[in-house]
């Protein structure tokens, strides 16, 4: 049985728990640590990395530092996505989210006995919104040691259909629930 601990249930920590525990099963015994109640969609930040990843020697000048296409740290086997990391894109979920998704494949893979050949490409998206049930879409990557390329998509009444999407499918993925808008 392989242990998987994932600390921290932010945007990084939800999706790598999620695909690890929907693709391995009981075939891994998956931990997910937080210090907070419950998950504020879109609204956390991390000033610093918490004293227990200062502590754990993992953090250098605050932040941690990883391989920019595996996420992993100087130490094997262990991974940093998000905001934790200085790993060069902007600390934002949308980028957290996309590390964590390499990282599960390669935890997967190991836990199927494999490697996996997975690198995060540096890819964010980040929605606009303009009022009036317009919205539009940038679509941007940074790679390390070059200028980030990207592009602006609408505004538009499609994208404003998009986004709602985008933050529906993470609500039902993540919590297995339907996402149900403020009164
Ligand atoms: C006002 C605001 C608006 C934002 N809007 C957007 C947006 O529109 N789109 C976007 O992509 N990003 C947005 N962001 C940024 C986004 O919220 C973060 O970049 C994202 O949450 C980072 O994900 P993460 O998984 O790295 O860390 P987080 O989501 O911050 O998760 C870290 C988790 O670790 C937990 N934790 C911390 N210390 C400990 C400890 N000692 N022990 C246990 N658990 C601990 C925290 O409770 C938290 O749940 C916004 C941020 C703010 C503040």
């Amino acid at each position: 049985m392989t242990r998987v601990v994932v600390l921290g249930a932010g945007f990084g920590g939800l999706e790598l728990s999620t695909v690890v525990a929907q693709r391995c099963g009981t075939d891994v015994e998956l931990t997910l640590v937080d210090q907070a109640e419950g998950f504020v969609f879109g609204f956390s930040k991390l000033d610093r990395a918490p004293d227990v990843v200062t502590a754990s020697g993992l953090a250098v000048d605050g932040w941690i530092p990883v391989d920019p296409g595996t996420c992993e740290t100087a130490f094997p086997g262990v991974y940093a996505v998000g905001d934790v990391t200085s790993i060069g894109t902007p600390k934002a979920g949308v980028f957290a989210e996309g590390q964590a998704a390499v990282v599960a494949e390669r935890i997967v893979a190991t836990v199927q006995g494999g490697t996996s050949a997975a690198r995060y490409d540096g890819r964010g998206i980040c929605y606009l919104e303009f009022g009036h049930d317009r919205v539009a879409k940038v679509d941007v990557t940074f790679r390390p040691g070059e200028r980030p390329v990207g592009g602006l998509e609408g505004p538009s009444t499609a994208l404003a259909a998009d986004k709602s999407a985008f933050g529906t499918d993470r609500i039902r993925r993540w919590f297995g629930h339907e996402w149900v808008p403020a009164a």
